[in-house]
């Protein structure tokens, strides 16, 4: 799958609100940590 081949190849991405290193067992459109998607959710 293109998309997953271009993820992979990507540094570590980093959360946009906060700049923390994102943990990769999100395999899609994931630019924030969990903590401030929580913050956006709530
Ligand atoms: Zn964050």
């Amino acid at each position: 799958m293109l998309t997953l081949e271009f993820y992979r190849n990507l540094p570590k991405k980093q959360c946009r609100e906060c700049g923390k290193t994102i943990e990769e067992q999100h395999e899609s459109y994931v630019y924030e940590c969990e903590r401030c998607m929580g913050k956006h959710e709530a």
